[in-house]
């Protein structure tokens, strides 16, 4: 009998729960996208990590047996360095970092971790050890400190109070009426692409990845945003094996390594300085951008401009 007086507003309570959670398991899983195709192999292993050096080797694929977007693409990250990606919309940038994921497996060609090809690795084994930091971060309906723990269940708040100042999202996240309480996402406190990005920057500090993926955003930021970011980066990548998708060169002068891709191939390939000897097409974006750049400082500081 006591059953039939259970508060209405109880199970209310629980229907908007299960119904969050629900949401929350959309979200997650519409993130990772998951190829239903890719399972592991009977015998996977554990991934073994020593300096996680990454071996493309003469990769190729598509995701529609009909049209290939990379072609016998072959580099290597050696362990605790820095490739960047550059190129045009659609040249191939993202796929590299799907592919390094096994969201999808190559069609020819290997990706090896360590000596390890990815395919004969727990999947489980491979994204514990990469971390992203995406370019448009979900967060979660729930507290800013579960987003940034999202990162490693079960952290401490010292840990994740170390994460956000690593971020440089801490001061930010105190000045909250709420603190680290803080709700946010849909429901809650609405946060900026750039906050966002902390976020998940603070997230990745704290899962500690032997690989790092940083798919930059590609709207416009200012040269300070843009330097904050830059000395971010620089912080999490620190040791790590790093790959960043980048869109504005400006943030990978100092990769050990630069590629360029044009249509699914590398075309061009080495440092910044090297790259600029060879004058060709990475140069020439390097041009474009710094001539955008010039007129985007005239156009901020003389805002007439646009109107003779
Ligand atoms: P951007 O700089 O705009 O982010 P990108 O260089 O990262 O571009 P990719 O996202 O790697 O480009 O896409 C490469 C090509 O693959 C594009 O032509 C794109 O249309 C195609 N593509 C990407 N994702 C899929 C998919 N899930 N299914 C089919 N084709 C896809």
């Amino acid at each position: 009998m006591i059953q039939l007086y259970i508060p209405l507003n109880f199970l209310g309570v629980i229907y908007r729960e299960i119904k969050q959670s629900m949401a929350d398991m959309e979200r997650l899983f519409s993130l990772l996208e998951q190829n239903k195709e890719i399972a592991d192999a009977e015998n996977a292993t554990p991934l073994q990590t020593r300096g996680a050096e990454i071996a493309f080797s003469h990769v190729d694929f598509g995701y529609e047996s009909n049209r290939q977007i990379l072609h016998d693409v072959d580099f290597t990250i050696a362990a605790g360095t820095t490739t960047a990606v550059v190129g045009h919309s659609g040249s191939g940038k993202s796929t590299l970092s799907r592919l390094l994921f096994r969201f999808y497996d190559v069609n020819a060609g290997s990706i090896m971790i360590d000596g390890q090809d990815i395919r004969t690795v727990s999947q489980q084994s491979l994204r514990q050890a990469i971390g992203i930091v995406p370019q448009d971060t979900v967060l979660f309906n729930d507290t800013i400190e579960y987003n940034i723990a999202y990162g490693r269940p079960g952290a401490q708040r010292s840990d994740i109070v170390a994460a956000a100042k690593s971020a440089y999202i801490h001061d930010f996240i105190e000045s909250l009426p709420n603190g680290y309480d803080t709700m946010v996402g849909e429901r809650g406190l609405k946060l900026s692409g750039g906050e966002k990005q902390r976020v998940a920057i603070a997230r990745t500090l704290l899962k500690q990845p032997a690989i790092l993926i940083f798919d930059e955003a590609t709207s416009a930021l200012d040269t300070h945003a843009e330097q904050a970011i830059q000395s971010q980066l620089k912080e999490i990548a620190r040791d790590r094996t790093t790959l960043v998708i980048a869109h504005r060169l400006s943030t990978i002068v100092d990769a050990a390594q630069i590629l360029v891709l044009e249509h699914g191939r590398i075309i061009e390939r080495g440092t910044h300085v090297q790259l600029l000897a060879a004058n060709g097409t990475y140069a020439s974006m390097w041009r474009h951008q710094i001539q955008q750049r010039v007129a985007e400082e005239a156009l901020a500081a003389e805002p007439d401009l646009l109107d003779t």
